[in-house]
């Protein structure tokens, strides 16, 4: 099994290959904790995930670090209007970032670094790089000179006009250049800071991204993976090289993965056109396995276009193959190299839309065949999707091995011509919110409660 996958910094499909055979690294830019988790921060969660578990069925050793941004601007914003203090405003979405990522089944990354536990780190890496003389001291702020790191814009490919013209450039009178960016500012008595060579202050993002990875993989080891949103390429990305580079004499990243926006209707989610959808608020009604199936029914690269159908259609498989699943009978640990297809079917720079459509495929098979039935479980399984257990809803809902037993009653009665019998337990499970269906020589059930 070979993994291939985009590296945007050399712009096409390439072989992975760890700097350490058998050990790999990775790490993905996590959330800012100021607000409620919507469905793009979930599909830059998910994405990563499909990779990791990718990554751990091939390599023994695979750390992979997402980290928190518990300080920034807009949480301080947040504490101001709620009349909270920024720890509590972090506190209180850390936890229900955390949530909401395990409801989809998104597994723990290996490390979780909030950038207030690491401010240590973030003021030597920031010594480290004026000591090289990558960077300057203006007005209190500390800032990377890009004009003495050559490479500036490797990433990204952007002209030296592009770059300044670029989103989230901020001019300032006491920056160079346009596009040198912030690694230290001053605070005020009112805002967080942290006490520094130069005074109160509170880091750049940027460097805050750089500084967790190197104090975790080492600051002269390099990164193998990066992923992010493909909005954060630049500056965001285009940065963490530049003082990656320039702090350690090491490359800071072999491969650079992005995926794509998330689209509503078409159209960019924003609190303006009220059309953001909040996981919270998509879970309460919907079957994370359905959820999770929907945000992996595009190419990770491309744009996801979010819709009502997305959802619906999503819906109606999980349902197919759920059903199915429960028809499954026997010890599902013994099929487990049956998921090696659509392993190889990911590896191939984590094609989920072509992974759905052979979980399809097992399942028409499935419906006659106990093997493709158990591939069909296992290959879902390795996505993240388990057919075999039910929501935590379903499981207060419905007691299992009552209906396990009506159903295999049912089907004793209906065998020996009882059909009064059996009608009878049918209208009983019906009451409690199971729906059957008899295929030739079994019955499948669901669970539809609103049916
Ligand atoms: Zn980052």
């Amino acid at each position: 099994m070979t993994i291939k996958i985009f590296n945007t910094i050399n712009r096409k499909k390439e072989i992975f290959k760890p700097v350490k055979s058998g050990s790999v690294s990775m790490y993905v830019c996590g959330p800012t904790v100021y607000s409620h988790p919507h469905i793009g921060n979930a599909r830059a969660a998910l994405v990563p995930d499909i990779l990791f578990r990718l990554l751990k069925r091939k390599y023994d050793n695979v750390t992979y670090i997402r980290n928190i941004t518990d300080v920034d601007d807009k949480i301080s914003d947040a504490a101001f209007k709620q009349k909270k203090t920024v720890y509590e405003i972090s506190e209180t979405f850390i936890k229900i970032y955390q949530d909401n990522m395990a409801s989809l089944d998104i597994l723990e990354p290996t490390y979780q670094p909030r950038v207030t536990d690491n401010m240590p780190g973030i003021v030597s890496t920031i010594e480290k790089i004026l000591k090289n003389g990558f960077a300057y001291i203006s007005e209190d702020h500390i800032l990377f000179d890009t004009s003495k790191y050559k490479e500036y814009g490797e990433l990204s490919k952007r002209t030296l006009d592009e770059m300044i013209d670029g989103a989230r450039i901020e001019v300032a009178d006491y920056k160079k250049s346009p596009r040198d960016f912030i690694l230290w500012k001053p605070s005020s008595n009112d805002q967080p800071g942290w006490e520094s060579p130069w005074g109160l202050g509170r880091p750049g993002w940027h460097i805050e991204c750089t500084s967790m990875i190197k104090s975790i993989i080492g600051n002269e080891n390099t990164l193998d993976l990066h992923g992010g949103g493909n909005d954060l390429i630049f500056p965001h990305h285009e940065n963490e090289i530049a003082q990656g580079s320039c702090m350690s004499s090491s490359k800071y990243c072999n491969y650079w993965f992005h995926n794509g926006i998330v689209l509503v209707n078409k159209k960019k989610m924003s609190k303006s056109l009220g059309n953001v959808i909040l996981l919270e608020d998509l879970l309460k009604n919907n079957k994370s396995n359905s959820i999770r199936l929907a945000l992996l029914s595009a190419h990770y690269r491309q744009p996801l276009n979010w819709s009502e159908s997305t959802l619906i259609e999503s819906n109606n498989l999980i349902k197919k193959f759920s059903s199915l699943a429960r028809s499954f009978v026997g010890d599902i640990n013994k099929y487990e190299n049956l998921d090696n297809e659509i392993i190889d079917i990911l590896s191939d720079d984590l094609n989920t839309p072509e992974a759905i459509k052979h979980l399809s495929a097992l399942s028409k098979a499935a419906k006659t065949n106990q093997k493709d039935l158990a591939s069909l479980v296992v290959s879902a399984k390795f996505i993240g999707i388990n057919l075999l257990a039910h929501n935590i809803s379903t499981l207060k809902a419905i007691d299992e091995e009552l209906v396990k037993s009506l159903v295999e009653e049912r089907f004793n009665a209906r065998s020996s011509g009882d059909f009064k019998k059996a009608d009878e337990i049918r209208d009983k499970l019906l009451s409690m919110g199971i729906s059957i269906k008899d295929l030739e020589d079994k019955t499948v059930w669901d669970y539809n409660p609103d049916n």
